[in-house]
């Protein structure tokens, strides 16, 4: 680390995305980390703690972004790099014990849902999905149910959830959970460390597909795993070894360069996602809205309890026009836009949309009329007007 931990710990995140994991301030030192490219380590006799060993175990590469995204999250110990999203909702569910329970979002990102179901379909664990944003129920999940005495083994958040918007109580859930000695697992991927934190609301790990937001720019796939708990960072870390999960250095270093702008993507993005919102909520062709932004919205004042700003996705119903259902006029709408990018992913500098029921994996309680927008950095009015011409060209 090229700053003392003393000064780094004062400064705001708009400053650590940029200043962290640096290399060391000297002399011709470069500024930016290199990228490293070995497999190996020149060692001979026994591996000690620290001791790189072999390209599976560990590289260089990775340190700077684990250093900064844990210091974003507000842990003391650094991020665990993944290949993917996915790879790292693989090792976070390994926590699970053998038959163990685990709880999860009926809305949880698909990939995680469809694991965490093929898991429970070979008797490895046993998966109670709930909606995240109903308390009560998610307690009641929690706790043994009727001749089963089990209590979860480990409650999954997801907030807000994707694609519904769903906003959990986080703070009272990570309670609730560790009454019932139960783990959490939080999948930030939507807020970002800038917006909501995660182990600061009482969850034990915090879940990142960095090929979303964190790296910024749909050019990447990579996840992360972030706790303060050094027996769980051990025992993570030991999964990622043993299973191979591990992030390519090309993609590593990529993944830095694009955190050095992420407290700028995230301000622009939220801000045209708000005026979107607003905008779109006031159109015709739409039937419902999801932004936990909108007064209106169900989630609106929890997310003001828990989140610095609402995120940059918005979820909006395609009523239906003469001749087309919703899905139909979804599909149109998606199809006539010059600008928007049909395309799966979000959190990228450009704007993106889709109709989520277009994958056969959502789960059926997203209705089919449901498109999602992921805003980029773009010019809002730009934005705007590519949406309004493509809403008003559905009715002729
Ligand atoms: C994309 C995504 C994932 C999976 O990440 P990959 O990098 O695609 O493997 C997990 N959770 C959420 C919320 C996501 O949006």
């Amino acid at each position: 680390m090229s700053l003392s931990e003393r000064y780094a710990a004062s400064l705001s995140a708009e400053t650590v995305v940029v200043a962290a994991g640096r290399p060391p301030r000297k002399r011709d030192e470069p500024v930016n980390p290199p990228i490293v490219l070995s497999s190996t380590y020149f060692g001979s006799g026994p591996l000690a703690d620290g001791d790189r060993g072999y390209g599976r175990y560990s590289n260089p590469t990775w340190d700077p972004f684990e250093e900064a995204l844990g210091q974003l999250e507000g842990s003391t110990l650094p991020a665990l790099l993944y290949a993917s999203g996915l790879a790292a909702v693989s090792s976070a569910l390994s926590l699970v014990p053998a038959g163990g329970v685990l709880v999860m979002p009926s809305h949880s990102y698909s990939g995680s849902l469809v694991m965490a179901a093929e898991l429970a379909q070979k008797g490895f664990l046993e998966l109670r999905t709930v909606d995240i944003a109903d308390t009560d129920a998610v307690k009641e999940q929690l706790a043994p149910r009727g001749a089963d005495t089990r209590t979860a083994s480990m409650l999954w958040l997801e907030s807000p959830t994707n694609p519904m918007l769903g906003i959990a109580d986080i703070r009272e859930l990570t309670g609730a959970a560790h009454r019932a000695g139960a783990i959490v697992v939080t999948d930030n991927t939507f807020s970002t460390p800038l917006v909501q934190q995660p182990l600061g609301l009482g969850s034990g790990v915090v879940l990142h597909s960095v090929t979303k937001y964190l790296s910024g720019h749909s050019d990447v796939v990579l996840g992360a795993l972030v706790t303060s708990n050094p027996d769980i960072r051990a025992a993570l870390l030991h999964h990622r070894i043993i299973h191979g999960g591990i992030a390519g250095p090309f993609e590593a270093w990529l993944a830095l360069r694009g955190l050095r702008t992420l407290a700028l993507r995230v301000e622009r993005s939220q801000a045209s996602a708000a005026v979107l919102a607003e905008r779109l909520s006031a159109h015709p062709g739409i039937e419902g809205i999801r932004f936990p932004g909108l007064p209106q919205d169900p989630g609106h004042e929890r997310a003001k309890n828990q989140m610095t700003g609402f995120g940059s996705i918005v979820c909006v119903q395609i009523a239906p026009v003469a001749g087309l259902d919703g899905a139909d006029a979804a599909d149109k709408l998606v199809r006539s836009l010059e600008l928007w990018l049909p395309a799966t992913s979000l959190g990228g500098v450009e704007s993106l949309i889709e109709r989520r029921r277009r994958h056969s994996a959502e789960p059926l309680s997203v209705p089919e009329n449901l498109v999602r927008l992921s805003v980029g950095i773009e010019n809002v009015d730009d934005l705007w007007a590519d949406l309004k011409q493509a809403l008003d060209s559905l009715d002729g």
